[in-house]
Parts: C-alpha cells; sequence; structure tokens
C-alpha cells in the first residue's frame, strides 16, 4: 500500500523500481494498492500504475509480462486523509495481512499519521516503510523512533536508504571482507585518507520545497553518505544476517564524530547563476521557493574522525554538493605512502588509491609500477573495471527487502538517531553562523581551498 499515490517519489523511482522487480519474477503474489489526498482518482492511479508497468514490460519474457500486465488490472486507490485517526488503520484491516505501509508522503504528513495510529490498532505483521528524512534532528528522530514501535516490531520498521540498494555499495563488503589484499590494510596504520564525493550536475529542479529546507548536509551526508561510511569503516561481521550486519554498522557510527573544532572541519557554500553541462542555472536564492535568509548550503564537507583503535588517525572526507560542473560519485581511499621506498626511484608522488564509482559503478585501482622508458621512473598505472550494472533499480531493492521481510538493507532505529547526533552540532554551529557561507559559480567545481577541491 503506497501513502501518496499520486507523489513525485512513487512515480519516479517506487512505482519503476516496483516494476522491474515484479518483471525480475522475484515479487510473485504482490498485491499493489495506492492512497491518497482528494485530489487523485482511482482512474489516474491505474493509468499511473499502467503506464509504468508497460514500460518496464519492453523486452520482457512472455511469462514476466503477464505478471506485469496483471498488476494495473487488480490495483486500487482509496482516497483519503492519512493524519485522521482511524482512517489508515481501518483501510490496513480492509487489506489482506501482511500488509507493507509505505510512507510517500511529505515528512511532517508522515509524522502526523503515525502519530494517530494507536497501539494495537495495526496488525502486528504489518510493515511500516519509512522515507528519509527520517526526522529532523537528533531529538526527533528518537521521538519518531517512539512513536513507531508503539505500533510495530522493530524488524518490521524498514527507514528507507535506497544508496544502501545500490549494487555497489553492498559490494563494498564483498570488496573488504572477501579480498586478503584488501582486508588487513584498512586500518589508519595503512589508510590516511579516505574520501566520499556526491558532486551532481543537477542543481534545485524544481524541489526548493523539500531542499530548501534540508540543504547538502541533511539531504546527502546525514544519510546516503554516513551509510557509505560505515560500509567502508565497520568491522567484519561474522554473518551477512541483519543483526551481525546492523551492529557493526551502528558500533562504527556510534564512533564517528566531527574531527577536531567545527569551524576548522566543516565548509559550507551556495551556488550562484552559471552554466552547469550547457544549461543555464539561476542563482539558488532566487529561485522559486527559496528562502535566501534560510542560508540552506547547496555544497558541504565535512570531516570526520572515527575514534576507535581501527581508524584513529585516518581523516574521512564526506562532500556532497548540486550545481557543480564534473559529476563525481565517488569513494577514494588513499593509502599511506610505504615506509621506505628505495632511493633511486623517481617520479613517486602519487598516493596508492583505490575508487569505488556510485553511477556508473566502477572500481579502480591506482599504483606505480616501473613501466616503460626509464626503469628508475615509476609510472601511475590503473586497474579498473565497470562493474554490471544490477538487475534491479535501488528502490526494487529497497522494496524487496520490504517485501521479503529483510531490513539488511534499511537503517535501524539506533542508527538513524547516531546518525543525526554526528551532524546536530554542525547544524548548530551553521545556524549560529560561526562557519562563514562561502559562494561558487553554477557549473563550477565549488569553492578553492577546500580539502576535497584539488584547485
Ligand atoms: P510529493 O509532495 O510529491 O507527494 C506527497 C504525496 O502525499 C501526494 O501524493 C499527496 O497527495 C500525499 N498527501 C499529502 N498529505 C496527505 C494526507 N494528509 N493524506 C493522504 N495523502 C497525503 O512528495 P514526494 O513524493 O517528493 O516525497 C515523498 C517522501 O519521499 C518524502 O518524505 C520525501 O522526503 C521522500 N523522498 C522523495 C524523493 C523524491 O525524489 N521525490 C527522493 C527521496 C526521498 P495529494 O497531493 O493528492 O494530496
Amino acid at each position: 500500500m503506497i501513502l501518496g499515490a499520486s507523489g513525485d517519489l512513487t512515480g519516479r523511482l517506487l512505482l519503476p523500481g516496483l516494476a522491474r522487480l515484479i518483471g525480475s519474477g522475484k515479487a510473485a503474489g504482490i498485491k499493489l494498492a495506492g492512497a491518497g489526498g482528494p485530489g487523485y482518482s482511482q482512474q489516474q492511479w491505474v493509468k499511473r500504475v499502467t503506464d509504468i508497468c508497460q514500460a518496464s514490460a519492453e523486452g520482457a519474457t512472455t511469462h514476466r509480462k503477464a505478471a506485469l500486465k496483471a498488476i494495473p488490472k487488480h490495483t486500487s486507490f482509496t482516497e483519503l486523509d492519512v493524519t485522521k485517526e482511524g482512517e489508515l488503520a481501518k483501510l490496513v484491516s480492509s487489506l489482506e495481512a501482511p500488509v507493507a505501509l509505505y510512507f510517500a508522503l511529505p515528512p511532517a504528513v508522515t509524522q502526523k499519521a503515525c502519530e494517530a495510529l494507536k497501539p494495537g490498532e495495526l496488525p502486528e505483521s504489518t510493515v511500516l516503510v519509512m522515507e528519509k528524512p527520517f526526522g529532523s534532528d537528533q531529538a526527533s528522530a528518537a521521538n519518531l523512533n517512539r512513536t513507531l514501535i508503539r505500533l510495530v516490531p522493530e524488524e518490521n520498521i524498514h527507514r528507507v536508504d535506497h544508496f544502501l540498494g545500490k549494487g555497489t555499495v553492498f559490494n563494498i563488503l564483498g570488496l573488504r571482507f572477501a579480498n586478503r589484499l584488501l582486508e588487513p590494510l584498512f586500518t589508519s596504520e595503512h589508510v590516511e585518507k579516505v574520501e566520499i564525493f556526491y558532486d551532481e550536475y543537477l542543481a534545485l529542479e524544481n524541489r526548493a520545497g523539500y531542499y530548501d529546507s534540508a540543504g547538502a548536509l541533511r539531504d546527502m551526508i546525514q544519510s546516503h553518505l554516513l551509510q557509505v561510511l560505515a560500509l567502508l569503516s565497520m568491522y567484519a561481521p561474522s554473518t551477512l544476517g541483519e543483526r551481525d550486519v546492523r551492529d557493526h554498522l551502528g558500533s562504527v557510527l556510534r564512533a564517528t564524530a566531527v574531527a577536531g573544532e567545527i569551524k576548522d572541519s566543516t565548509r559550507r557554500a551556495r551556488y550562484t547563476a552559471g552554466t552547469s553541462k550547457g544549461r543555464k542555472v539561476p542563482d539558488y536564492a532566487s529561485e522559486d521557493g527559496v528562502d535566501a535568509s534560510r542560508n540552506t548550503e547547496t555544497l558541504a564537507e565535512v570531516t570526520l574522525a572515527i575514534n576507535n583503535s581501527r581508524w584513529a588517525g585516518t581523516e574521512f572526507i564526506l562532500r556532497a554538493g548540486k550545481a557543480l560542473g564534473t559529476p563525481r560519485k565517488e569513494a577514494v581511499i588513499t593509502f599511506r605512502p610505504v615506509n621506505h621506498l628505495p632511493t633511486g626511484f623517481k617520479g613517486a608522488d602519487l598516493p596508492t588509491t583505490l575508487r569505488i564509482g556510485f553511477g556508473p559503478d566502477t572500481l579502480q585501482l591506482d599504483l606505480d609500477v616501473n613501466g616503460p622508458g626509464d626503469m628508475y621512473t615509476l609510472n601511475r598505472v590503473t586497474l579498473g573495471t565497470e562493474l554490471n550494472s544490477p538487475d534491479l533499480l535501488p528502490y526494487g531493492e529497497v522494496l524487496l527487502g520490504v517485501l521479503s521481510g529483510d531490513p539488511t538493507l534499511s537503517v535501524r532505529g539506533d542508527t538513524a538517531e547516531e546518525c543525526w547526533r554526528i551532524v546536530d552540532p554542525i547544524l548548530a554551529a551553521w545556524a549560529a553562523n560561526e562557519v562563514p557561507l562561502q559562494e561558487y559559480k553554477a557549473g563550477g567545481n565549488g569553492p578553492r581551498g577546500w580539502k576535497s577541491n584539488s584547485d
């Protein structure tokens, strides 16, 4: 049951993810229903589902085409105000259990809808699927957790981070823990710094309503990039069971904090008018729906430390931003120099780096070798591969977890609070203007002098 049937997330990401999942044969027997406000109808919903299923059926086998055709035939739309006491519970009870309730609603509406539900009102098997942002700080996330846990057990609460649905991100575990060449090297003794970038071409794209009250730190770093940091730095779990994996993710995030003083370890900036990928981008502050006095950052960089025996001494630099000239979506692990380089080698001025790209999914190891020519001169070579794109879209992977009752790819309640605990002090310092809001031209690479900018 998708609450928010007419919404942007539902049409752009959720339904296409679901259709691909059904087309892959991994969601046999699923029934889809939608619900939402009074401006939408059964007819519009069926058309939306039909169009998306049809697009996904292109090239599918006859059997899978049939599965996709069946979905719009049996789907229904219910008009309701989810914030009204009793309405949502009544709707859930009218459906065949178990029901997965996907809250594709504005965050404030989701909060109200959950508060309107009474303990015992939902069948215990009901699964609640919560979108990001999960709260707006540690206190509100804790509050939302308390509300949810009154309704269903923790393992039935899926806090979606669609980044964790990305094949490459989960591949980090295989890469780190299945390779003798890498597993022992992921410690501060060998790794100088870990950088996680999410630089996008995209600017505001008419999403001021959401983005202007979030900003780059809340939108990307607090959620997705901290999850990637945790995957890159967690101790090896003994199994891939959800409890082991999520215990280890939570444990490393509990050890994570801003490195040193916030004014030295964080940077924020906002784009001004420019050209990005051949498109004119207006000044962020003058975009429709933006309140310039909010000082929302569209580019953020934070340097974190992991205060445990494995990582103390390694810098973790997280950066995310919009309207940038060069999209850069990758994690870069920079290794320390060798203890002693035999005297006589020339050209050894670049460190060994391992790059993990997210979309396109790639893996690259930059090494120095002698190569052709002068045998005393070291040359840079890159061993690289493009990884096969996963069969499922990220939201398909998220939904597969929901439908199969496996919460491994969702964020556990305590971890969601930890992520806010890490960024809350930064948000407070920025709100108090302790770190200046810089500017950068849309289409450029951000302000100079940041750790993550080599300019
Ligand atoms: P939209 O504003 O596009 O859609 C919100 C939906 O909620 C609409 O279908 C609206 O119905 C419905 N709704 C609002 N109030 C009520 C109510 N009281 N009762 C029933 N239905 C209601 O939001 P998005 O789809 O963009 O976002 C949904 C969630 O997904 C948010 O939490 C967002 O942060 C998250 N998200 C969104 C992404 C995106 O790219 N859009 C990406 C990642 C996360 P109606 O208009 O008919 O009243």
